[in-house]
Protein backbone atom coordinates (compact mmCIF):
# COMPACT_ATOMS: atom_id res chain seq x y z
CA UNK A 1 0.00 0.00 0.00
CA UNK A 2 1.56 3.39 -0.70
CA UNK A 3 0.69 7.17 0.14
CA UNK A 4 -1.98 7.42 -2.85
CA UNK A 5 -4.04 5.12 -0.46
CA UNK A 6 -3.43 6.98 2.59
CA UNK A 7 -6.38 9.15 3.30
CA UNK A 8 -7.25 13.08 3.55
CA UNK A 9 -8.84 13.41 7.17
CA UNK A 10 -10.36 16.52 8.88
CA UNK A 11 -9.59 15.50 12.16
CA UNK A 12 -6.59 13.27 13.63
CA UNK A 13 -6.05 12.57 17.10
CA UNK A 14 -3.21 11.57 18.45
CA UNK A 15 -2.64 9.32 21.59
CA UNK A 16 0.44 8.24 22.59
CA UNK A 17 2.56 7.67 25.94
CA UNK A 18 5.28 9.98 26.32
CA UNK A 19 6.22 13.71 24.61
CA UNK A 20 8.22 12.59 21.59
CA UNK A 21 6.12 9.67 21.08
CA UNK A 22 4.14 11.74 18.45
CA UNK A 23 7.35 12.54 16.49
CA UNK A 24 10.03 9.65 15.78
CA UNK A 25 6.99 7.62 14.23
CA UNK A 26 4.85 9.82 12.51
CA UNK A 27 5.88 13.65 12.68
CA UNK A 28 5.86 13.83 8.54
CA UNK A 29 2.85 12.63 7.93
CA UNK A 30 1.40 15.18 10.60
CA UNK A 31 3.10 18.02 8.81
CA UNK A 32 2.00 16.62 5.13
CA UNK A 33 -1.49 16.76 6.81
CA UNK A 34 -1.42 19.84 9.00
CA UNK A 35 0.02 21.52 5.42
CA UNK A 36 -3.44 20.42 4.23
CA UNK A 37 -5.55 22.11 6.39
CA UNK A 38 -5.78 19.52 9.02
CA UNK A 39 -7.05 19.88 12.20
CA UNK A 40 -4.46 17.58 14.30
CA UNK A 41 -4.69 17.25 18.55
CA UNK A 42 -2.14 15.96 20.18
CA UNK A 43 -2.87 13.79 23.66
CA UNK A 44 0.12 12.62 25.89
CA UNK A 45 -0.49 10.51 28.27
CA UNK A 46 2.51 10.57 30.95
CA UNK A 47 4.55 13.68 32.00
CA UNK A 48 7.62 12.61 30.89
CA UNK A 49 9.29 12.28 34.07
CA UNK A 50 11.77 9.55 34.22
CA UNK A 51 13.07 9.91 30.80
CA UNK A 52 16.81 11.22 31.74
CA UNK A 53 19.96 9.90 32.79
CA UNK A 54 21.29 13.33 33.53
CA UNK A 55 22.52 13.43 37.17
CA UNK A 56 21.13 16.12 39.02
CA UNK A 57 17.84 16.40 37.03
CA UNK A 58 14.34 16.14 38.57
CA UNK A 59 11.33 14.77 38.06
CA UNK A 60 10.00 17.73 38.48
CA UNK A 61 12.13 19.66 36.13
CA UNK A 62 12.20 16.77 33.61
CA UNK A 63 8.29 17.16 33.08
CA UNK A 64 8.14 21.06 33.05
CA UNK A 65 11.07 20.88 30.42
CA UNK A 66 9.26 17.92 28.39
CA UNK A 67 5.95 20.27 28.07
CA UNK A 68 7.70 23.07 26.70
CA UNK A 69 9.66 21.01 24.25
CA UNK A 70 6.54 19.00 23.00
CA UNK A 71 4.26 22.37 22.57
CA UNK A 72 7.72 23.28 20.38
CA UNK A 73 7.80 20.03 18.46
CA UNK A 74 4.20 20.21 18.05
CA UNK A 75 4.30 24.06 16.69
CA UNK A 76 7.24 22.66 14.11
CA UNK A 77 4.42 20.14 12.78
CA UNK A 78 1.65 23.14 12.50
CA UNK A 79 0.00 21.42 15.64
CA UNK A 80 -1.12 23.66 18.22
CA UNK A 81 -3.07 21.89 20.57
CA UNK A 82 -1.25 19.72 23.14
CA UNK A 83 -3.08 17.88 25.83
CA UNK A 84 -1.43 15.96 29.23
CA UNK A 85 -3.11 13.96 30.68
CA UNK A 86 -0.27 14.01 33.41
CA UNK A 87 -0.13 9.89 34.44
CA UNK A 88 3.42 9.30 36.01
CA UNK A 89 5.95 8.25 33.08
CA UNK A 90 6.96 4.47 33.50
CA UNK A 91 3.49 3.30 35.50
CA UNK A 92 1.22 3.04 32.93
CA UNK A 93 -1.31 0.55 33.60
CA UNK A 94 -4.38 -0.39 30.97
CA UNK A 95 -7.08 0.42 33.48
CA UNK A 96 -10.41 1.82 33.77
CA UNK A 97 -9.10 5.44 34.73
CA UNK A 98 -7.01 5.36 31.17
CA UNK A 99 -10.09 3.79 29.20
CA UNK A 100 -12.24 6.64 30.11
CA UNK A 101 -9.52 9.32 29.61
CA UNK A 102 -9.50 7.68 26.21
CA UNK A 103 -13.03 7.39 26.06
CA UNK A 104 -13.66 11.22 26.55
CA UNK A 105 -11.12 12.36 23.97
CA UNK A 106 -12.27 10.15 21.62
CA UNK A 107 -16.26 11.35 22.22
CA UNK A 108 -15.02 14.96 22.48
CA UNK A 109 -12.60 15.17 19.20
CA UNK A 110 -14.55 12.77 16.89
CA UNK A 111 -11.44 11.74 14.81
CA UNK A 112 -11.37 10.63 11.42
CA UNK A 113 -7.83 9.12 12.10
CA UNK A 114 -6.79 8.28 15.12
CA UNK A 115 -2.97 7.60 16.04
CA UNK A 116 -1.46 5.19 18.90
CA UNK A 117 0.83 3.04 19.47
CA UNK A 118 0.80 -0.87 18.31
CA UNK A 119 -0.14 -2.56 21.99
CA UNK A 120 0.83 -6.14 19.85
CA UNK A 121 4.50 -5.43 19.83
CA UNK A 122 6.22 -6.76 22.84
CA UNK A 123 9.64 -6.96 20.53
CA UNK A 124 10.21 -4.76 18.06
CA UNK A 125 12.58 -6.09 14.98
CA UNK A 126 14.02 -8.42 17.72
CA UNK A 127 16.05 -6.00 18.41
CA UNK A 128 13.97 -3.23 20.56
CA UNK A 129 12.04 -4.51 23.66
CA UNK A 130 9.04 -1.99 23.11
CA UNK A 131 8.20 0.32 26.39
CA UNK A 132 5.44 -0.80 28.64
CA UNK A 133 3.81 2.24 28.48
CA UNK A 134 3.57 2.34 24.83
CA UNK A 135 1.45 -1.51 25.08
CA UNK A 136 -0.52 -0.14 28.13
CA UNK A 137 -1.97 3.36 26.24
CA UNK A 138 -2.07 1.36 23.31
CA UNK A 139 -4.32 -1.46 24.15
CA UNK A 140 -6.34 1.69 26.46
CA UNK A 141 -6.94 3.44 23.36
CA UNK A 142 -7.91 0.26 21.40
CA UNK A 143 -10.42 -1.01 23.96
CA UNK A 144 -11.70 2.86 23.84
CA UNK A 145 -12.08 2.69 20.29
CA UNK A 146 -14.09 -0.53 20.38
CA UNK A 147 -16.29 -1.22 22.61
CA UNK A 148 -16.28 1.54 24.78
CA UNK A 149 -16.38 4.87 22.99
CA UNK A 150 -18.89 3.52 20.80
CA UNK A 151 -21.59 2.16 23.14
CA UNK A 152 -23.81 4.84 25.00
CA UNK A 153 -23.75 2.96 28.12
CA UNK A 154 -20.40 2.79 28.25
CA UNK A 155 -19.34 6.50 30.91
CA UNK A 156 -23.08 7.51 30.43
CA UNK A 157 -21.99 10.18 32.35
CA UNK A 158 -20.41 11.69 28.79
CA UNK A 159 -23.91 11.82 27.66
CA UNK A 160 -25.03 13.88 30.86
CA UNK A 161 -21.92 16.29 29.35
CA UNK A 162 -23.38 16.52 25.86
CA UNK A 163 -21.09 13.73 24.72
CA UNK A 164 -22.55 11.38 21.99
CA UNK A 165 -20.63 7.98 20.97
CA UNK A 166 -18.72 8.05 18.71
CA UNK A 167 -16.78 4.86 15.98
CA UNK A 168 -13.26 5.28 15.13
CA UNK A 169 -13.12 4.00 11.65
CA UNK A 170 -9.48 4.28 10.72
CA UNK A 171 -5.80 3.98 13.01
CA UNK A 172 -2.99 4.54 12.39
CA UNK A 173 -0.33 2.19 14.56
CA UNK A 174 3.13 3.16 15.56
CA UNK A 175 5.58 0.84 16.74
CA UNK A 176 4.66 -2.11 14.61
CA UNK A 177 5.79 -5.50 13.43
CA UNK A 178 3.74 -5.17 10.74
CA UNK A 179 3.42 -1.97 9.30
CA UNK A 180 0.53 -1.95 5.63
CA UNK A 181 0.91 1.26 4.87
CA UNK A 182 3.96 3.33 3.69
CA UNK A 183 3.24 7.30 3.13
CA UNK A 184 5.65 9.77 1.74
CA UNK A 185 7.11 12.02 3.67
CA UNK A 186 10.13 13.44 1.52
CA UNK A 187 8.39 16.90 1.59
CA UNK A 188 8.25 17.17 5.40
CA UNK A 189 11.56 14.90 6.71
CA UNK A 190 13.07 18.64 7.04
CA UNK A 191 10.16 19.33 9.26
CA UNK A 192 9.95 16.01 11.06
CA UNK A 193 14.06 16.74 11.80
CA UNK A 194 13.30 20.18 13.16
CA UNK A 195 10.30 19.12 15.46
CA UNK A 196 12.74 16.26 17.20
CA UNK A 197 15.24 19.02 17.26
CA UNK A 198 13.01 20.63 19.83
CA UNK A 199 12.99 18.03 22.22
CA UNK A 200 16.54 18.57 23.36
CA UNK A 201 16.31 16.87 26.60
CA UNK A 202 16.08 13.40 24.94
CA UNK A 203 17.78 13.19 21.35
CA UNK A 204 21.66 14.14 22.19
CA UNK A 205 23.62 15.04 19.65
CA UNK A 206 21.32 17.18 17.37
CA UNK A 207 23.30 16.32 14.20
CA UNK A 208 23.81 12.59 14.85
CA UNK A 209 19.82 12.31 15.52
CA UNK A 210 19.57 14.08 11.61
CA UNK A 211 21.67 11.56 10.53
CA UNK A 212 19.43 8.92 11.97
CA UNK A 213 16.44 10.00 11.28
CA UNK A 214 17.58 10.63 6.95
CA UNK A 215 18.99 6.92 7.71
CA UNK A 216 15.18 5.61 8.94
CA UNK A 217 13.14 7.52 6.48
CA UNK A 218 15.28 6.16 3.75
CA UNK A 219 14.73 2.80 4.97
CA UNK A 220 11.09 2.88 5.69
CA UNK A 221 10.78 4.18 2.04
CA UNK A 222 12.27 0.78 0.59
CA UNK A 223 10.48 -0.72 -2.08
CA UNK A 224 8.87 2.43 -3.06
CA UNK A 225 9.67 5.39 -4.97
CA UNK A 226 9.80 7.72 -2.17
CA UNK A 227 13.06 9.24 -0.52
CA UNK A 228 11.75 9.25 2.88
CA UNK A 229 8.98 7.30 4.53
CA UNK A 230 7.07 6.22 7.80
CA UNK A 231 5.11 2.82 8.24
CA UNK A 232 2.27 2.54 10.06
CA UNK A 233 -0.13 -0.79 10.52
CA UNK A 234 -3.36 0.80 9.32
CA UNK A 235 -6.19 -1.13 11.00
CA UNK A 236 -9.58 0.06 8.82
CA UNK A 237 -12.92 -1.13 10.52
CA UNK A 238 -16.21 -1.22 9.08
CA UNK A 239 -18.52 1.88 9.18
ZN1 LIG B 1 7.57 6.68 24.37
Amino acid sequence: MSSNNYPSPSRVLVIVAHPDDPEFPAAGTIANWTAQGVQVTFAIVTDGSKGSPEPGMTSAQLVAMREVEQRNAAAVVGVTEVLFLGYEDGRVVNNTDLKQDCVRLIRQYRPDVLITHDPTARIIGNQRINHPDHRAVGDAVLDAVFPLARDRLNFPEHEAEGLEPYKVLDIFLTGTNEPNLTVDITATIDKKIAALKEHKSQIGDPEKLEERMREFGARSAEGTSFHYAERFRRVQLPG
